[in-house]
């Protein structure tokens, strides 16, 4: 490609509107545009770039065995109210009426119309293991699309769907998607970190994330640097401490603490930290009320209450609850002499010497309260979400708090929407199963945002070679001077014939301004012909990466390329190995 016959609007000023690196850096690289609020236009450049991340997405998952299909994007609303979840999406959902008044939706991912489709095409278990996996737009009405492409309310997706008669089969096509995915994120030059994710109301099916660290990842995990243990926050289970041993001689009293109902009011009214509190949240669960105490700076987990009350979901209890449950208003709960309901307490709790909790009376909180001497709990489980420090669930040494962006998503369905949808197929016996089913996705735009997040400089983008928008740039640096265009013309031949991906900068603009779209534009390799040129007769290879640089002959050229291309490919940063649970550096 010729410079002067592509489209690369790079910018030199900042974008006021942008806030991540990632979206600085492609708006002035002139990749991508924004069109409206979470919806973007990918240039040349960008469409390069996504193209090269598809490819290799669409390649391994071939090689995995997953057949490749299309599913439309517009649905008819029936197939999301008919598995239950036009409630589970809620708002991010986008619903509309055609001119005929029948509702629809934009798919924000395919379960139920690959479920139905199997259900209508697949009878028999020999046709199983069957997964189907297609490249498409997805659509999820974001309360806050920010950060430029990395949250967005329309985005291309890899989603794949596997179904099985048993579990064990699920489990095997699980470990090929789980390897397929580390080559796919090793090839786009990735680092990350396997986090074992929230399952949700499903109940023990195993589901991980692929998450790559950045501080401004929307996601948060924890991780054991001495075990290896790592978990969304989401799902993190925290050690239990050993069993209290409290001294238990502070008096109890009951103290005026009016219109303080939040952690915050009290704790700045009465002068105590947030740990010395006990939070008693009143929720309800399978239709009855529960009162789920957790520490002031603790946050309850309603995934972990949920299983340790083994019931499909919680929610919170409405005013009018709270009120009949604890004879107070909302605000002034407390486990000292709560009657008639089910305590369940996270360990932390029992270990707040002289703790401070509502008093069951409106305006009023007690201090001095012994856990164990002024309140027994039901039950003592961890049901709090895991924070920075926690102790590790394997190990007890201590967790570290990280954020990540999720680039993939593996999961066992179980058989969720294939009970939903009515769809079984036949056993051996000739008896009706429903299928047992995995889900698998990769996010395409997501993998090209994180890599600008990982590996950008002061200078630019520096995209590593198997997803660059092209390989090579030739740089002459003066356009006047026939030798050196000539000689430019004949590397960017030479390289093309290599089957290198070059681009030749054939722009009549100063060399600074070559050097800077460059670098900033991130192409890994630089071969740069200038005054020296007319001189030596050789050309100079620039490394974008490391900025080494070397004088090579023209003939030497092809050669030397292909050799720095496939050592900064390898040296990417490559998964440590190919087991669940472990790192990917
Ligand atoms: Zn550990």
């Amino acid at each position: 490609m010729r410079w002067t016959c592509t489209l690369i609007p790079t910018m030199k000023e900042t974008p006021v509107e942008a806030e991540a690196k990632s979206h600085v850096l492609l708006l002035r690289a002139g990749m991508i545009r924004k069109l409206g609020s979470g919806t973007y236009s990918y240039l040349p450049l960008g469409q390069r770039v996504l193209n090269k991340i598809v490819a290799i997405v669409r390649r391994e998952m071939d090689r995995s065995g997953a057949l490749e299909i299309l599913m439309p994007a517009l649905w008819p609303v029936e197939i999301m109210a008919e598995s239950g979840r036009l409630e589970v999406f809620g708002e991010d959902l986008f619903r509309f009426k055609d001119r005929h008044g029948r509702e629809g939706v934009l798919a924000p991912t395919h379960e139920e119309v690959v479920t139905a489709l199997v259900r209508d095409n697949v009878s028999s278990y020999r046709q199983l293991p069957l997964n189907l996996y297609q490249i498409q737009t997805k659509f999820r009405d974001e309360v806050r699309p920010r950060f430029g492409p990395l949250r967005t309310r329309e985005f291309i997706m890899k989603d794949a769907y596997s179904f099985h008669l048993e579990q064990v089969s699920l489990e095997q096509t699980y470990q090929e998607m789980f390897r397929a995915y580390c080559r796919v994120f090793k090839q786009c030059g990735l680092d990350y970190v396997v986090v074992e994710a929230e399952s949700g109301a499903m109940g023990g099916a195993l589901s991980q994330e692929f998450m790559v660290p950045s501080a401004i990842g929307d996601d948060l995990y924890v991780e054991c640097a001495a075990c290896g243990y790592a978990a969304n926050v989401e799902r993190a289970d925290v050690a239990p401490p050993p069993p209290a041993c409290l001294k238990g001689d502070c008096e109890l009293k009951v103290v005026a603490t009016p219109g303080a109902t939040t952690i915050e009011q009290v704790s700045r009214l009465l002068n105590v930290r947030p740990e010395q509190m006990i939070k008693t949240l009143i929720y309800r669960a399978d239709g009855r009320p529960v009162a789920a105490l957790v520490r002031g700076d603790h946050e309850l987990n309603e995934g972990k209450l949920a299983r340790a009350l083994s019931t499909p979901g919680v929610e919170p209890a409405d005013a009018q609850t709270i009120e009949s449950v604890t004879g107070a208003p909302v605000g002034f709960a407390g486990p000292v002499g709560l009657k008639g309901v089910e305590i369940i307490a996270d360990h932390a709790v029992m270990h707040v010497e002289d703790a401070v909790t509502g008093a069951n009376q409106a305006d009023a909180h007690l201090v001095g309260v012994v856990p164990g001497r002024d309140f027994g709990a039901d039950r003592i489980e961890d049901i709090r979400t895991a924070a920075d420090g926690d102790p590790c669930p394997r190990c007890r040494r201590v967790m570290k708090l990280s954020h990540g962006l999720e680039v993939g998503h593996l999961f066992q369905l179980g058989t969720k929407y294939s009970e939903a949808v009515g769809a079984t197929c036949l056993d051996a016996e000739g008896r009706a199963r429903p299928y047992v089913m995995g889900c698998y996705g990769i996010g395409v735009n997501r993998i090209a945002a994180a890599v600008v997040e990982r590996f950008a400089d002061e200078n630019g983008i520096v995209w590593p070679p198997a997803i660059a928008p092209y390989e090579v740039v030739v740089i002459p640096l003066d356009m006047s001077e026939q030798k050196i265009v000539a000689a430019a013309e004949s590397a960017y031949g030479m390289l093309l014939r290599a089957g290198v991906d070059a681009i030749l900068d054939d722009r009549s603009e100063r060399p600074g301004v070559k050097f800077h779209d460059a670098d900033l534009i991130g192409f890994p390799l630089r071969v740069v012909v200038g005054k020296g040129f007319l001189n030596t007769g050789q050309l100079e290879l620039q490394v974008r990466r490391d900025e080494r640089r070397a004088f090579l002959r023209p003939e030497e050229l092809a050669q030397r390329t292909q050799e720095l291309l496939a050592q900064l490919h390898a040296s990417a940063p490559a998964p440590a190995g190919e087991n669940p649970s472990q790192r990917g550096k």
